[in-house]
């Protein structure tokens, strides 16, 4: 195709503002799918998508489409659409997408406003020197105010209020001029054609029939089929099996051009040899220089997963093996708990991607799973100049400490502005500090803050929601780390370290959390035929007590009173409940009760 007919764009938005619904419109209005084989949300193909209607796997898709108005009127263009993820934790996969693009569509719910994900993805397309063309959605609602939201994406993007269109993508209102829109707004590609082929990887998908399928935007020159290609990052070469474009169906070709948008299969197995972010050139006379932008995806939050009956261990790893073939950023190593068996610390990219994770798990496979708190990643510098990497609350060391690392983010709270002094608070106490704040319009402001990322990763986002009426959205992005007051909180069992609920807490906040699990495990924890005591503990230094009584002489003789059968009877249940117990020294905790004192509540 002449790159001066391509056109490349995505649609950004905040969640349930209705990129996927657009997109669908698209799809239909250009043809590409047959009205009977129309289903809502065309794109999203994962099950948790679909039920969540969220996008985690960015998708794109090739639209021929000829306007009927404005430049380019008449002339059949080839635009290729790119479906991005709109979730946080998925930052660095929508940045990539946008960066295989030269315009997109800031689309904006007309009944909502501006939210924290669209600032946020407007602030990337910026970066990535995209055009923007401001879209209001869902014009056919009756609670829509397009004219007061119209003035405020105007506001935030700097153009005027009449260059916002207004679409349903419901309906299908407006979407023919969109893309018409598209069409005369967004600039063709530019690339070198007879230069050493680059291209950028900008999704990576694990089919079970086909292996990696790799998608890309070719930059400069020309990648053919059956061609020996080289990953640039780490100089894997492979043979290029099929090269073609999805219109959604894969559809293969003898090759892809400057501008154009495809995808590249070559028989690897496994996502990690074909990193989002990296460029592919030819082998033989091959580029020198990358395409910028490549970065290891690199995991933040960490949990404990344990199977609840520890012989499904072995299908634990299997499954973890087959998710990381779809995903580069799962990362997973054995681990051993004393409390808990033999399981996996596993990393993820944030909240929703361990959510997804661990949904995965147990629907698609079949696993139950306890997993312990989420906790984020600590640098720890001793006196002596020796450096720890902590994963685990439990392996955070012992002896003189100099200094400890957290990291931290930049966070976005957008609300209506009567919520402003309940975020405050809220965000006072997760130990934030406020960088800045601004009224978007009259009634709705944007706050900026800096909070440790180990504040948020718990339910900071439902406290959020619950403090504003489920009016206010978050977004954050990793900024760095800093140095924080630091302990490492351990519960005792009638001495014993129980490893799953050591917790790393800011000092102000170790007390608490030690008299609330001391607490909860007194009702959790049965009677034993001693008396058990629960500490919490800083180092030696215990900070909450509670005890669990011992069995009363007479409520035991009780117990093995009766008839010979009730006496089986109950022999059998109790061997039955010793399989769920497990021994933490001397002590028998069933496992509900561990299961219970890691939930959230
Ligand atoms: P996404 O998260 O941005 O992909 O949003 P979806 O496309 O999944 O849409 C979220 C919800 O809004 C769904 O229930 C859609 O049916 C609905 N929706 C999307 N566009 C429109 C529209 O133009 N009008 C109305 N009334 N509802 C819409
Ligand atoms: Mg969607």
């Amino acid at each position: 195709t002449d790159p001066a007919l391509i056109r490349n764009f995505c649609i950004i938005a905040h969640i349930d503002h209705g990129k996927s619904t657009l997109a669908d419109r698209m799809l239909q209005l250009t043809g590409v799918v047959e009205q009977r084989q129309m289903r809502a949300q065309y794109l999203d193909r994962m099950d948790i998508e679909r039920e969540r209607g969220i996008t985690i796997k960015s998708q794109a898709v090739r639209l021929p489409w000829a306007p009927t108005t404005g430049d380019g009127a008449g002339t059949t263009h080839v635009l290729n659409m790119i479906d991005t993820p709109g979730h946080v934790d998925f930052t660095y996969e929508v940045s990539r997408s946008l960066a295989a693009c030269e315009g997109t569509i800031l689309l904006v719910d007309a009944a909502q406003g501006i939210e924290a994900q669209t600032l946020a993805n407007l602030y990337l397309a910026l970066e990535n020197d995209l055009t923007i063309i401001p879209v209001l959605n869902k014009i056919d609602l009756p609670a829509a105010q397009p004219e007061k939201y119209a003035a405020e994406l105007a506001h935030i993007i700097g153009c005027d209020p009449s260059e916002v269109l207004k679409v349903s993508a419901k309906t299908g209102v407006g979407v023919a001029e969109l893309l018409d829109k598209v069409v005369a707004e967004v600039p063709a590609p530019v690339g070198k054609a007879d230069a050493p082929a680059r291209a950028m990887i900008f999704d990576s998908v694990y089919d079970s029939y086909r292996g990696v399928v790799t998608y890309v935007k070719v930059v400069d020159g020309k990648l053919s089929r059956r061609e020996r290609i080289q990953m640039m990052s780490t100089g894997a070469a492979h043979e290029l099996l099929e090269i073609g474009v999805s219109s959604p169906e894969m559809t293969a070709s003898d090759g892809l051009g400057v501008g154009e948008v495809g995808y590249l299969i070559t028989g690897v197995k496994d996502v990690r040899q074909s990193k989002v972010g990296d460029t592919v050139t030819q082998l033989h006379k091959g580029a020198t220089e990358p395409l910028g932008g490549y970065k290891d995806p690199k995991p933040m939050v960490f949990s404990g997963l344990y199977p609840l009956d520890g012989s499904d261990y072995p299908e634990l790893r299997d499954a973890l093996d087959k998710l990381q073939l779809n995903d580069a950023a799962l990362v997973y190593e054995p681990e051993t708990s004393a409390a808990l068996g033999f399981g996996f610390r596993v990393g993820f990219l944030g909240l929703l991607h361990l959510d997804v994770i661990r949904e995965r798990l147990e629907r698609e496979f079949g696993l139950d799973l306890i997993a312990t708190a989420p906790n984020v990643i600590y640098r720890v510098i001793m006196e002596d100049g020796s450096e720890h990497t902590v994963t685990n609350p439990s392996e955070f060391p012992t002896g003189k400490i100099a200094e400890v690392y957290e990291p931290v983010v930049r966070a976005t709270v957008l609300a209506p502005s009567e919520f402003v002094g309940a975020i405050m608070e809220l965000c006072q106490s997760r130990r934030g500090s406020l960088l800045g704040m601004d009224y978007l319009s009259e009634d709705r402001v944007e706050l900026r803050y800096t909070l440790p990322l180990a504040e948020i990763v718990f339910d900071f986002f439902d406290q959020l929601k619950s403090k504003t009426r489920g009016y206010a959205s978050l977004d954050y992005e990793p900024t760095g780390e800093q140095t924080s007051e630091l302990v490492k909180v351990d519960i005792l069992l009638h001495g014993d370290k129980v490893d799953a609920f050591s917790a790393i807490l800011h000092k102000d906040k170790a007390y608490a959390y030690g008299v609330r699990m001391a607490g909860k495990l007194r009702e959790l924890i049965p009677r034993q035929q001693f008396e058990v005591p629960i500490q919490a503990a800083i180092g030696s230094r215990v900070i909450a007590r509670e005890t669990v009584r011992a069995i009363r002489k007479d409520v035991l003789a009780k117990c093995y009173g009766g008839d010979i059968s009730r006496k089986r009877k109950l022999l059998e249940k109790q061997k039955e409940g010793k399989k769920r117990m497990k021994m933490v020294g001397a002590v028998e905790v069933p496992q509900e009760a561990f299961i219970a004192a890691l939930s959230t509540d």
